[in-house]
């Protein structure tokens, strides 16, 4: 392989760019590979997309940025997790309910996790506080505006668990420009058709203005569009709208309301008669959106939904309607071609997994082209693999709405009755309403969201097993009662010690 031409210029683009280039190509040397970008002004990109999960780290350190650059440049802020509220029906007092899915993994004290440790107090008649806010310092945290490292943290480093709000459209430009001072090639053209080889494989694509590109691999980038893997390659798209039902958003940008915004630290996603409004804090801004199911409300219900909860501050504020392809293609990777981001699948983004899905589908590939050869047992092997990330991902989102016991409104009713349910979700729920998920519950071995990821959101739809907890005879009640105070003591100690989210990015942006 010794060019691989990318089409499509937004994060997904540039982030292949920037990572294959980092990985296979040695820094000031010509190298055997030539990566080149071509994307169009006209058509331009998606421009949403602004909540990560921890392993964008891992992604950008790879890749050399440092952590202060990405922060400044793509206006940054911090995610502890997700605040979830109105997910379940109200109590018999009218107030919504609201729990918060974090990114910390609970530690394993005197033998046990901390939920288990939860799960015997509350066996043995002991008043608690709510099962995540006891077992997790981060639903604490984000009260209070915390950031989630201190100032003399390293780079990319913390004793707890973080992840980024960023600006979509400021992410891919900070991506290109490293991309390009770096050696990968960009040409700003519209990709008019595409042309094969005899054996199927893509030769070259035809631009409306450059001419002919041709390589050895392609990458298909192009968004919802997928010009190559499913316009030329005709590789078909499985439908999973009948799992998820949201495929609609309306997004809206609006000012932060003072000079020194109170930042968030964790994405808000409020639920609503027919989706969900996310509402996130970056430096510069606000983004917010509903995402939402069109088989229960229209675009003008929607907009009215969200400028109503946004208050006055949205009532003439601009705001951009996007339509959503749920599912995925089940060969992403077919003759010489890979699709990511958008143009390989998409599963609404309740718990941010669009930008994750391409850095998954990245560092496998590079674990694929073994020897510089994109073999097509490796491209079998491939997909399989990414799709049982994809299924994993579908089922995970599906479990936030299937819990619910809303009945306000068709949406969530056709949630609990109408929607397919995987056979492996309908198994697991079936075993966690008598134990709480483990990882051998879990069906793939690179799972994003592990066995603490399901408690929480069991937890927070009040679904954890309702009957004594199997281990709970044998463990004593005061290592119990010692584990979750050390929680309660590490809280105090963070609060006490970390700097306001605020205060950490502002720092880091006057040093930069
Ligand atoms: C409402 C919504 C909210 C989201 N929220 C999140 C989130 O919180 N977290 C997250 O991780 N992900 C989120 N995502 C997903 C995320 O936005 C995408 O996964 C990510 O931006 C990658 O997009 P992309 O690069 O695949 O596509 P796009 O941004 O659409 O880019 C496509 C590129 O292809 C180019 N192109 C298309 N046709 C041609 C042609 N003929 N010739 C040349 N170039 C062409 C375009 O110019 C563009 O550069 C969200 C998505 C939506 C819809």
């Amino acid at each position: 392989m010794k060019s691989i031409l990318i089409v499509g210029g937004g994060s997904a683009g540039w982030m292949a760019a920037a990572f294959l280039n980092h990985a296979l190509r040695s820094p000031g040397e010509e190298g055997p590979l030539q990566i080149t970008v071509v994307e169009s002004d006209a058509i331009g990109t998606i421009g949403v997309g602004e909540a990560t999960v921890p392993t964008m780290r891992t992604f950008l350190r790879s890749i050399g940025v440092p952590e202060w650059q990405f922060l400044t440049e793509t206006h940054a802020t911090f995610k502890h997790g997700i605040a979830f509220k109105g997910w379940r029906a109200p109590d018999a007092e009218g107030t919504p309910a609201t729990y918060f899915h974090p990114f910390e993994v609970p530690a394993t004290l005197a033998g046990h996790g901390l939920g288990t440790h939860w799960l015997n107090l509350r066996d043995r008649g002991f008043k608690q506080p709510p099962y995540v806010e006891a077992i997790s310092v981060q639903p604490e945290l984000s009260r209070r505006f915390k950031s989630p490292k201190p100032l003399s943290a390293l780079p990319y480093e913390s004793p707890l668990s973080y992840a980024y709000h960023t600006d979509a459209s400021k992410f891919g430009e900070m991506l290109k420009k490293l991309a390009i001072s770096r050696g990968v090639k960009h040409v700003s053209d519209k990709v008019v058709s595409v042309h094969h080889h005899e054996n199927g494989d893509i030769a070259h694509v035809r631009t409306a203005e450059h001419g002919d590109l041709a390589a050895d691999f392609f990458i298909d980038a192009s968004g919802f569009r997928a010009l190559l893997l499913g316009g030329a390659l005709k590789e078909p798209f499985v439908d999973w709208t009948s799992h998820l039902l949201c495929d609609r958003a309306v997004a809206c940008q609006l000012p932060h309301e003072s000079e020194v915004p109170t930042l968030r630290p964790f994405t808000t996603s409020t639920a609503q008669v027919a989706g969900w409004i996310w509402e996130i804090d970056l430096f510069s801004r606000r983004g917010n959106g509903y995402v939402y199911s069109s088989q229960h409300a229209s675009a003008d219900e929607a907009e009215t939904t969200l400028r109503a909860h946004l208050g006055e501050s949205a009532k003439d504020a601009p705001v951009r309607h996007l339509s959503m392809q749920i599912g995925h293609r089940p060969r992403m990777w077919v003759h010489n071609c890979m699709a990511l981001g958008l143009a390989a699948g998409f599963l609404e983004p309740l718990e941010s997994t669009g930008i994750y899905l391409v850095e998954v589908a990245l560092s496998l590939f590079i674990d694929h082209v073994g020897g510089g050869v994109a073999s097509p047992h490796f491209a079998a092997r491939f997909n399989r693999k990414m799709s049982d990330i994809y299924l994993e991902i579908r089922d995970f989102l599906q479990m936030h709405y299937i819990l619910s016991d809303r009945d306000d409104s068709a949406f969530w009713r056709d949630y609990r009755n109408e929607v397919s349910v995987s056979d492996s979700l309908r198994e697991k729920l079936a075993l966690w309403a008598f134990k709480l998920p483990s990882i051998t519950d879990l069906d793939g071995q690179m799972t994003l969201f592990g066995p603490a990821n399901y408690s929480y959101i069991l937890a927070g739809m009040n679904h954890l097993p309702a009957g004594a907890n199997h281990l709970s005879p044998y463990i004593a009640q005061s290592s119990s009662i010692k584990a979750l105070t050390l929680i309660e003591q590490a809280k105090a100690k963070f609060v006490n010690s970390l700097p306001s989210h605020y205060e950490f990015l502002k720092k880091t942006r006057s040093v930069a």
